[in-house]
């Protein structure tokens, strides 16, 4: 049963929040994974910008670097083709780069997939954004689980949507992915809550001025919907010290 909960919107991050965590944000070159990474590491996060697009990585990445004065990681990685082997490799790059821990892992990176009636999906679309929005979140957590664990704070974080919660028609895969997501965030924090200090939550942004809610809604004037930069106090909150008693939960901003 999902019973989403919200977060104080006034909540007041300290500037150096972040400062000694690592976080890894799939999905970091564009939209809300954009914004996190920059407001992650204005925050003192190590931030690695994972994506399948190189020069928005890079671009990032300046960005990070001119306002900071400090260097990300960038992964370019295609999601929808990345096995348990690529994950590990990727995990053991990453162990060496961090010092073999990881504080944080945002699991952002989505796609749309089609608007249709089941009738008429594409079986093909379907089984692509099942692989990116739910089966990659599977093999990325459990490859690197164990840099989470030797974190003495861990967080991760699962991306929802008001669709995950309720089937609305002519959502398709996209919904039904973000529905097992939900599953996949209450398992895993059934099982990690207890034993570790890894905290598991599911957060949904709600609508936002995004280049992903654009191809969703076409009609809408974007100017009439928040930006990224509304959804960050939560993101930080969630990845931060503060939030060390929430788990289990799935969040609306
Ligand atoms: P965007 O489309 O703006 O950004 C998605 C990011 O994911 C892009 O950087 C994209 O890379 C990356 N990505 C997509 N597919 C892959 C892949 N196969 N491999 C690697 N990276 C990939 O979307 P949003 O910022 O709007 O969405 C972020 C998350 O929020 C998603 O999970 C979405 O479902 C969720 N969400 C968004 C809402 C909204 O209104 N915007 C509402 C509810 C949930 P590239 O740019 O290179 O294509």
């Amino acid at each position: 049963m999902i019973q989403p909960i919200q977060l104080d919107p006034s909540y007041q991050s300290s500037p150096d929040l972040l400062k000694g965590r690592s976080i890894l944000i799939t999905g970091a070159g564009d939209g809300i994974g954009k914004e996190l990474a920059i407001t992650a590491a204005r925050h003192g996060a190590e931030v690695v910008l994972l994506g399948r697009t190189q020069a928005k990585l890079e671009a990032v990445y300046d960005e990070i670097e001119k306002i900071t004065g400090n260097k990300s990681i960038i992964c370019p990685v295609e999601l929808e083709t990345m096995d348990e082997a690529q994950a590990d490799q990727l995990a053991d790059s990453l162990a060496a780069e961090l010092g073999g821990k990881l504080d944080g892992l945002v699991h952002n990176a989505g796609i749309l997939g089609q608007r249709a009636p089941v009738q008429n999906h594409s079986v093909a679309v379907w089984q692509s954004v099942m692989q990116i929005n739910l089966n990659a979140c599977f093999i990325l957590s459990k490859a690197l689980l164990p840099l989470l664990t030797a974190s003495p704070d861990g967080r991760i974080l699962f991306t929802t949507s008001g669709v995950g919660r309720i089937g609305i028609a002519f959502w398709g895969a996209y919904g039904v992915s973000k529905f097992a997501v939900e599953g996949l965030s209450q398992t895993l924090a059934d099982e990690l809550t207890q034993t570790t200090s890894i905290r598991v939550n599911a957060v949904n942004p709600g609508i936002t001025r995004t280049a992903m809610r654009a191809a969703a809604a076409p009609a809408e004037n974007p100017a009439s919907i928040k930006p990224p930069s509304d959804l960050m106090y939560g993101y930080l909150y969630l990845l931060g010290p503060d939030s060390k008693d929430v788990s289990g939960q799935s969040i609306d901003l």
